[in-house]
């Protein structure tokens, strides 16, 4: 086993401790070559060097949009989409992201189609025979792009988790389209008693149609 040993970076040939590696498809990366990648690249063990390399290729390309990306519209509350309909231009990431200038930048006239997608992951129970189930809100982005043709972006910083019962999405979705009234007290009984939980799904899943609509409406 390696636990001191070094290993040798795929994309920038550094060496460097092995337990900072991150591992991928064909090699593993560097601790620096990682920082150089946006939350939106997935850095994992289904992509090959030769995308990070492409990736860190592309960013001169980047930072020209960047430097004209001046954002008049937000969406969200930590993790925002940025738009800047005068240029043509969107990105997703957190204010810190956006003033630290760490942000993809896309065109709008280059998106094909845009999905919010809800992720339900059944969770280890933490009272046996409890039932516990995970949520995450992704905006699914497919684009004319060299490097990130499909995107996926997570609108929620943490997942969404609720004990006992699913959440009921059928109810919630009837709720945001104004068939029900919501009322914490009804949706906390179908919600097995989570009504954080459920009024955290009801955000994000609110947060994800308006960015959808807010693409959709284009330049
Ligand atoms: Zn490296």
């Amino acid at each position: 086993m390696l636990f001191f040993g070094k290993a040798e970076c795929a994309v920038c040939g550094e060496k460097y401790r092995a337990g900072d590696m991150i591992k991928l498809r064909d090699g593993s990366l560097c601790p620096v070559c990682a920082s150089k990648l946006s939350s939106l690249f997935p850095a994992r063990a289904s992509t090959s060097a030769e995308n990070v390399r492409a990736y860190l290729e592309d960013q001169s390309r980047n930072r020209q949009l960047l430097s004209r990306f001046s954002p008049e519209e937000e969406v969200g509350q930590e993790r925002k989409l940025f738009v800047d309909r005068h240029s043509g231009l969107f990105a997703f990431g957190t204010d810190a992201e956006l003033q630290a200038g760490r942000l993809d930048v896309f065109l709008l006239s280059d998106l094909h189609s845009v999905e919010l997608t809800v992720t339900e992951t059944p969770l280890k129970p933490i009272v046996p025979k409890e039932e516990s189930f995970a949520y995450d809100f992704d905006l699914i982005l497919l684009q004319e792009h060299p490097i990130l043709p499909r995107v996926r972006a997570r609108i929620n910083p943490i997942p969404v988790e609720t004990r006992k019962h699913k959440i009921v999405k059928s109810y919630i979705h009837q709720i945001y389209l104004g068939e029900k009234e919501w009322k914490g007290g009804v949706a906390a009984t179908l919600f097995g008693g989570d009504r954080r939980a459920a009024e955290d799904y009801l955000m994000y899943y609110t947060v994800g149609q308006q960015m959808v609509d807010a693409l959709k409406k284009g330049r």
